[in-house]
């Protein structure tokens, strides 16, 4: 598996986010009003989009009734000199939203993602990911006070009790586990609500007070029955849909035995290197060619001895 970012969709640190700048409200202003700035404008969760399936995008300069139409502006980062800033359009209709922006209509970002060049469709989600928080945080957690939104959209305030909260994550591991011995196998599972014959990698949410190792070992042995022993990095995903950080291993069994819950899965078998080849070329894609899941199986397959 190839362990540079770019590989991977929805990631890439394709703008600079001017993490340092972005506390400076004059600064962000400034770029908010500078020629050439750019706006994604979203409407819930989804991109709006000419009738080609292209993201609209707005000169912020020249969109006063979109920026006075929205609930959210954000900062997302510089594209070379180029400032780009997310707006949300999520308090209108769909219709409404769209007209406002141009758009034909929306979609979701993961619909049209073999369309986008890889830096726009990390950049949607981004501002999607980022979007999706603020709703979620209108309010402070802790003594219902309406927050406000500062650090040009990084972070929310609740100045009755004074907390600063930031955009909240849920990582979560999936694995590509291997058998002992040989021939070579990979452990896949049929997951409640997946259609007959279709397998992919295990995953599960970290809990709290487990490393991400722990939550490898824990997942595997309570859906799987499948103890393992090894667990290596592979690599990792922003996947905001909507707060999602899928982080990837590969891990080894001490045995081949397989106990599944009955419960998230309902079938698990091991798979050989051929095995899986035939379903691909049966038409059985392997896991959606935007997951992690793909790249680890893809990348297990390439890695044959
Ligand atoms: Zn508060």
């Amino acid at each position: 598996m190839r362990t540079d970012e770019r590989a991977m969709a929805y990631g890439g640190g394709w703008l600079d986010r001017s993490g340092g700048r972005r506390a400076d409200p004059d600064w962000v202003a400034a770029r908010l009003a500078a020629a050439g700035t750019v706006l994604l404008p979203l409407w819930r969760d989804r991109c709006l989009v000419t009738a080609e399936r292209t993201p609209v995008r707005l000169s912020a300069p020249d969109s006063a009734a979109v920026l006075a139409a929205a609930d959210e502006t954000v900062f997302l980062g510089l594209d070379g000199e180029v400032a780009v800033f997310a707006v949300d359009l999520s308090g209108r209709g769909e219709q409404e939203a769209a007209g406002l922006v141009g758009a034909a209509s929306t979609v979701d970002v993961r619909a049209i993602f073999t369309g986008l060049g890889p830096a726009e469709a990390a950049i949607q989600g981004y501002a999607r990911g980022l979007l999706h928080w603020h709703r979620q945080q209108r309010h402070c957690g802790s003594c219902g006070t309406r927050t406000v939104t500062t650090f040009g959209g990084h972070a929310r305030t609740c100045d009755a009790c004074d907390r600063l909260l930031f955009p909240r994550i849920e990582p979560a591991v999936i694995v590509l586990v291997e058998a002992p011995g040989s021939p070579d196998r990979c452990l896949l599972a049929r997951h409640r609500g997946a259609a007959e014959g279709s397998y992919s990698t295990l995953a599960g949410f970290v809990e709290v007070g487990e490393s991400l190792e722990d939550a490898v070992r824990r997942e595997v042995a309570e859906e799987a029955g499948v103890v393992v022993g090894d667990v290596a990095y592979q690599g990792s995903q922003a996947w905001p849909f909507p707060a999602g950080l899928m982080v990837g291993f590969r891990a080894t069994a001490v045995s081949d035995r397989i106990a599944v819950d009955g419960e998230e899965l309902l079938e698990a078998r091991w798979f050989t290197r051929d095995e899986l080849r035939e379903r691909a070329a049966g038409g059985r894609p392997l896991g959606r060619v935007d997951s992690i899941d793909h790249q680890l199986l893809t990348g297990w397959l390439a890695g044959g001895r």
